[in-house]
């Protein structure tokens, strides 16, 4: 039976295409600039997002670390949002490593910041204060895609304050599709773009991170000095490759089956259902199931996230198939439950 995992689009699992590309990558070591593949993975993402030059890293931390490294110095300050990646689930690494300190804002309901709060926050010129240098933003937030129109006003707000601005663009492929625009459009505000490969995309692992060169060269070093200097990494980059390549367009699909997945679950009285939000919804089992439920699930192959607010994620190893055999699941344990 096959397992469907709906904890997170991370459990992608390389496809046979993938690995062949992966075996036969060209590669020299990286740390020289001399690997092929990675400066081809490089120069693509560049190209894609629309910026000067891109750097790959071994994960969206080390991508979120060496931005806030690039952008900000010790006794520097980032606003960003309190539930955001880069503030919340990164173990602090910005105060660990930078002496950064992190200016936490609630995000609104649609996963943006209010620009009037952020006009707030921004600490005053004078040596009481750290100084504000830098906005986050993150998009997707928790699956929502926020409005273009706001990513400009916001870039237009930044300047005003003199903040330059990093997005966490883990999943910016999902949101560039689900708008139905090219990626380098949700990209174009920023200074500098953190993106996943091993989310939605299904490469098993890596990041790029996209800036004007002068902030990718300084963030060539803060790589190398949090250890994310890679030898023959053209590997890894041949998986980012092919899924630029291949794995974007189809993300339409993961959209599409949280939708369905939504509307099935949406039929089941005891469930409080969230509407899909491109590839990520929540379902609410009544108080003290959740942990019957997952298991219920878990032994017929279904995997759900932990919590209980339970996260949902389709991604390119779920298919259509897998969402009606999910929402059968869940059908047949609240149907138990009631006998
Ligand atoms: C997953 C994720 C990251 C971090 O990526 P890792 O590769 O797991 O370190 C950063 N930001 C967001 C929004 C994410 O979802």
């Amino acid at each position: 039976m096959k397992t469907v995992d709906l904890r997170s689009d991370t459990v992608t699992r390389p496809s046979e295409t993938m690995r062949r590309v992966m075996a036969a990558a060209e590669v020299g070591d990286d740390v020289y600039g001399e690997d092929p593949t990675v400066n081809r993975l490089e120069a693509m993402a560049a190209e894609l997002l629309g910026k000067e030059k891109a750097i790959f890293v071994p994960s969206g931390t080390m991508s979120n670390l060496t931005a806030l490294l690039s952008h900000c110095g010790r006794g520097d300050e980032y606003i960003a949002g309190q539930d955001a990646h880069i503030y919340r689930w990164e173990g602090g690494g910005g105060a660990i490593f930078g002496g950064i300190q992190p200016q936490p804002l609630d995000f609104e309901e649609d996963g943006t910041l209010d620009l009037d709060r952020v006009r707030n926050a921004v600490k005053p010129a004078d040596h009481h204060h750290a100084v504000t240098r830098l906005l986050c933003l993150e998009n997707t937030q928790g699956g929502r895609v926020l409005p273009l129109s706001y990513l400009g006003d916001a870039s237009r707000v930044a300047k005003e304050l003199g903040l330059a601005m990093h997005l966490d663009g883990a999943r910016i492929f999902n949101a560039a599709v689900y708008l139905g625009v090219p990626v380098r459009e949700v990209a174009r505000h920023f200074d500098s773009v953190s993106v996943c490969l091993s989310k939605g995309l299904g490469a098993p692992v890596g990041s790029v991170l996209c800036g004007s060169a002068e902030l990718i060269n300084r963030a060539h070093r803060w790589r190398k000095v949090a250890g994310g200097g890679m030898r023959q990494a053209g590997i890894l980059a041949a998986a980012g490759i092919h899924a630029l390549q291949h794995n974007v367009e189809r993300l339409a699909d993961d959209h599409e089956n949280a939708e369905l997945l939504s509307s099935g679950l949406s039929h089941i009285d005891e469930l409080m259902v969230s509407q899909a939000r491109t590839n990520i919804l929540f379902v609410t089992p009544p108080a003290g199931s959740a942990t019957a439920l997952r298991e219920a699930l878990a032994a017929e192959g279904i995997l759900i996230g932990g919590g209980d607010m339970i996260r949902l994620v389709t991604h390119l190893d779920v298919e259509r198939a897998d969402v009606e055999r999910t929402v059968a699941a869940f059908k047949r344990f609240f149907a138990g439950k009631g006998k």
